[in-house]
């Protein structure tokens, strides 16, 4: 731990928070974002078409022409907005990049802020929704390892589980990767995700391992873009009952020396439950948990597996 830890900050479209920044004067409040996840983040809150001058209230935009590059124009004036939102985004962008986000959540359907199948319109007036928001596409193609996500896609708990998820992990390589740092450090940072990544892709835990093995061979720079890009790539591949169940044995391995046949057996039985979709992760988690503390097995207590996110979130209540 360090004193100047990059806090987990979120950039987020700014009507989630309450802000009555909408064309007509209103807000999308989020209560989920609001109250619960915003105890353990910081907001960054924008709001482009504000920012970049429309006013409140506002005449309504809308995406026109063709999906991969359309205009954003006033739906009854038809003035188009678009080069100002497209050189607004650059700056505001260039600005992002001095707080060092670990994510960004994005208001849905929005011609501006909308993450995906936002409507675009032909000129003759039909949409097809296969839009992406102005700015919204100008952030991610700026900072494509950011974790983004939109708020309607995280009231599906497997999304919100592993938005958050990549939004912790993606802190812990800021704070890694944003000061000097050795190859000790390195070493030190994947053996601690080992679990992590295996619940996701044995094939990219496997090719980081060779980054690190090879890390004197490479830059600072060239290091830190390949282990990163590699890291969150793996943690975007969706984990499964059954990559869990596999982690959760082997976690067993480390114990099987230490636990007698009974308490052995108790947790074979649970990790099968949870197998069998009878209970949710937190459960055979909070058993195995226990052994590694009453037993300070090292090698497993500092595995972020066993916390990636705060508990308070409830994640692994539901997966
Ligand atoms: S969707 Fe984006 S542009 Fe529209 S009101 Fe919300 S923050 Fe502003």
């Amino acid at each position: 731990m360090f004193n100047d830890e990059i806090p987990i900050r979120i950039g987020i479209s700014s009507c989630l928070l309450g802000e009555k920044v909408r064309f007509d004067a209103g807000h999308k409040k989020d209560l989920y974002l609001t109250n619960i996840l915003g105890k353990y983040v910081e907001w960054i809150p924008v709001c482009p078409e504000v920012e970049v001058g429309m006013g409140v209230p506002r005449e309504a935009i809308r995406l026109v022409g063709k999906a991969n590059n359309p205009n954003l124009v006033g739906t009854k004036s038809g003035r188009d907005w678009t080069d100002e939102m497209k050189k607004f985004s650059q700056m505001r962008n260039k600005q992002l990049a001095e707080m060092n986000l670990s994510g960004f959540i994005f208001k849905k359907d929005s011609p501006t802020c909308g993450m995906e199948r936002v409507r675009v319109y032909s000129q003759s007036g039909s949409p097809s929704k296969e839009g992406i928001g102005i700015f919204a596409r100008s952030f991610i193609e700026q900072f494509p390892l950011i974790p983004v996500e939109e708020e309607g896609r995280l009231n599906d708990i497997k999304i919100r589980e592993n938005f958050i998820e990549r939004v912790f992990a993606y802190n812990r390589l800021l704070n890694l990767f944003s000061r000097k740092f050795s190859r000790g450090e390195l070493v030190r940072f994947h053996t601690y995700e080992k679990l992590q990544l295996l619940s996701h892709s044995e094939k990219h835990y496997r090719e980081l391992g060779n980054i690190v093995a090879k890390a004197k061979f490479y830059g600072t720079s060239e290091l830190r873009e390949r282990y990163s890009k590699i890291f969150m790539e793996a943690l975007k591949i969706k984990t499964t009952t059954k990559k869990n169940a596999n982690v959760l044995f082997h976690i067993l391995g480390y114990l099987k020396n230490i636990l007698d046949k009974f308490e052995k057996d108790a947790i074979v039985k649970i990790i099968n439950d949870y197998q069998n979709e009878l209970v949710p992760l937190i459960v055979p988690l909070t058993l195995i948990r226990h052994y590694i503390e009453k037993h300070n097995i090292e090698y497993i207590k500092f595995q972020t597996y066993l916390n990636p996110h705060p508990k308070e979130l409830m994640l692994r209540n539901h997966v």
